[in-house]
């Protein structure tokens, strides 16, 4: 840290994000990536004649993948908000409405960032606890006074609450924003997109990154009524109005073009998930019940930290945290079936050796 940061910066701590490691080749289970790469209209898409246009400056409002969004999900252009990735719009989010001493509430055990964004800008933030089974009680999240951010299903335990659920939290919270955080909505959970027709109050945000294999194109985008999409889009027009570049937006519109490959994948990695799932109950670990991308499973006979490691030595990435109440779980985002093969393979021979 320099002399010159501003000391309101001083004792901030900055998210970690998962391990990209450059030494070796993983088996990589560890930042919720689809193992599938683009459809092939996507690959197209980011072609010689896009890149040459790189001269010229992306259209700040991403007008054909707003539309084909607005298409997708049922509402209009002016419901929907694109950005680099949806930690771009979490912070947006946090900046518009929860900032310089503004109450906001999410789960102890959730998406990480939201406790850096709510440091970052100075928000009064509540951790809600998640009950001893990890579920979320909605009714804890009901009549607060003040934003609320649930990811559904959430990380990295891959819960899910029912729409309803979704509902009651939204319908009981009406002068606060309620952001339901649906990075991982594509694997099983119900979206609660509709609902944004009924609600002034409700900001769903998605991702392209893992149902859409494109995380290292960075896009994501949100759905909410007209005011608070005009909220994001000044304060995006007050930081930076280029924020999704010209290859990620031509890739982003063939995507939503090829939807049915990706369903497909959604398809293939929920399958791929039930599988690691059994096969790992059957090797002893309690396994949450997942509707994302990812498990998060826990043995009696082996400590999180140390299956991590262990992993690591024989080429498999998965991810661990050390927060207290999760410190024995792993996170383990769903590869391809082989990958999943070697990844239990690797696990058993590691509780053999135990
Ligand atoms: N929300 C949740 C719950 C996540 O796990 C992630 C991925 N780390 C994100 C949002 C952000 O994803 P991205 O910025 O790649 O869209």
């Amino acid at each position: 840290m320099s002399k010159y940061l501003d000391e309101r910066y001083s004792a901030l701590a900055a998210y970690v994000p998962g391990e990209q490691p450059q030494d070796k080749k993983y088996i990589k289970l560890n930042t919720n990536e689809s193992p599938y790469p683009p459809s092939q209209e996507t690959l197209d898409a980011v072609n010689v004649g896009e890149t040459e246009l790189l001269r010229l400056y992306p259209d700040p409002d991403g007008r054909i993948l707003t539309k084909k969004i607005a298409d997708l999900y049922g509402v209009e252009s002016k419901n929907v908000f694109l950005a680099n990735g949806s930690d771009d719009i979490l912070n947006f989010a946090f900046m518009a409405y929860c900032a310089n001493g503004r109450k906001v509430y999410f789960a102890d055990i959730t998406y990480g960032f939201y406790s850096v964004f709510a440091n970052l800008h100075n928000s009064d933030y509540t951790v809600i606890p998640l009950e001893a089974d990890f579920s979320i009680d909605a009714e804890k999240f009901c009549g607060v006074d003040g934003c609320v951010f649930i990811a559904n299903p959430n990380a990295p335990t891959g819960l899910a609450l029912s729409l309803k659920e979704i509902e009651r939290i939204v319908k009981s919270n009406p002068e606060s924003v309620v952001v339901i955080d649906e990075a991982y909505v594509d694997f099983g959970a119900e979206s609660a997109v509709n609902l944004v027709k009924n609600y002034d109050n409700l900001l769903v945000v998605q991702t392209f990154s893992k149902s859409r294999s494109m995380a290292g194109a960075r896009l994501g985008f949100a759905i909410g009524n007209e005011e608070i999409i005009n909220d994001l889009h000044k304060l995006r027009y007050s930081t930076n109005p280029y924020n999704i570049n010209r290859l990620t937006l031509a890739a982003g519109s063939a995507t939503i073009d090829s939807q049915k490959y990706y369903d497909e994948n959604c398809k293939k990695i929920i399958e791929t998930r039930e599988y690691t799932k059994n096969e790992l109950e059957k090797t002893g670990f309690f396994v949450l019940p997942s509707k994302a991308n990812f498990i998060f499973a826990s043995s009696k006979s082996i400590d999180g930290g140390e299956l991590y490691l262990k992993l690591k030595e024989k080429g498999v990435l998965i991810r661990h945290f050390t927060t207290e109440r999760i410190k024995n779980f792993n996170r383990i985002t769903i590869g391809t079936p082989e990958e999943m093969k070697i990844f239990i393979d690797k696990v058993k021979e590691i509780m053999e050796e135990n």
